[in-house]
């Protein structure tokens, strides 16, 4: 039986049609750059591009991993990393006049260092065009590195450090097969160790099959690597080749874990069913800074 649940009706998505939506899209073109939400088929895409909100996506369009979940293409990139784009992805910031980036990217284990040098020049080449700017990075896990990899991006000095584990550790195996997630939590917890001032972000989607008490227990491991911000949202299967959707959570239920969240010492949380990881990620940070 390959019946999915029906969509409920607290996941409404509007129609990408205002100004400052095309602004943004011709922007991206015209910088040749990819975004995670076209590519992922973000629900979010009319509401962020009509504010200029864009996740970038750096290193190319095809990643080495095959997530589940995920409606990147696979494979093996036909592509060496372009030394031009952290200049594009420089340019478009400061046409965009964002206040908050945030740039992740495909996984790049054939790169040695994957990627970490790359995401290292783009924060670079942002602050030096856009001093002002707040920089989000969430990056690949860099697993199959030696431990400078993750140095390099750290001492760019992005503001803020996210690296999503997901889902709970008893999906991995068929949600994340190519991760590991202990090493995640470590490599956000070595975020934290090179640079206490740094803050550090993950998240996880629901629906996937995962229980409440391992909800819990992700926020308890979370906690105990010293991250900062939690993110959670809906898992939504983007073709039907795609991981089974399980259920739509409640909202009810998205609103108990960010209070079990809050009360779990988090300086910020995000759950609701259209929360992604980058969704009113400069909001939420400006306001934690005023705080
Ligand atoms: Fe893009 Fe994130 Fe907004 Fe989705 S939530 S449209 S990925 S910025
Ligand atoms: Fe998608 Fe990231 Fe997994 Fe690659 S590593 S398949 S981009 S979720």
């Amino acid at each position: 039986d390959n019946a999915q649940p029906k969509k409920p009706d607290w996941i409404r998505v509007k129609a990408p049609t205002s100004k400052g939506y095309f602004e943004t899209r011709n922007i991206m073109r015209e910088n040749k750059l990819v975004t995670v939400c076209e590519e992922a088929g973000c629900p979010n895409v009319g509401e962020c591009w009509s504010q200029g909100h864009a996740t970038m996506m750096i290193m190319g369009e095809v990643c080495t991993r095959a997530c589940t979940f995920c409606n990147i293409a696979t494979g093996k990139p036909p592509e060496d990393l372009d030394v031009f784009e952290p200049g594009r992805v420089a340019a478009a910031v400061k046409k965009l006049g964002l206040n908050h980036v945030v740039i992740t990217s495909v996984d790049r284990d054939d790169v040695e260092d994957g990627g970490a040098e790359h995401f290292a020049q783009t924060i670079r080449a942002v602050r030096k065009q856009s001093p002002d700017t707040t920089i989000e990075i969430l990056t690949p896990d860099f697993i199959r590195c030696a431990p400078e990899a993750l140095e390099v991006v750290v001492e760019a000095r992005p503001d803020v450090f996210n690296h999503n584990l997901e889902t709970v550790p008893g999906l991995y195996p068929e949600v994340r097969p190519g991760a590991r997630y202990f090493h995640s939590l470590r490599l956000l917890q070595r975020v934290k160790e090179l640079d206490p001032s740094m803050f550090t972000k993950s998240g996880i989607m629901v629906g996937l099959g995962e229980d409440k008490q391992a909800v819990m227990q992700v926020m308890d491991d979370m906690r105990a690597a010293d991250i900062d911000f939690m993110t959670i949202g809906q898992y939504l299967q983007p073709t039907p080749k795609h991981h089974a959707l399980d259920r739509f959570v409640t909202p009810e239920e998205f609103a108990t874990y960010e209070k079990a969240a809050y009360g779990k010492g988090f300086l910020m949380v995000s759950a609701t069913p259209l929360t992604r990881s980058s969704y009113h990620a400069g909001d939420d940070f400006a306001r934690l800074r005023a705080s």
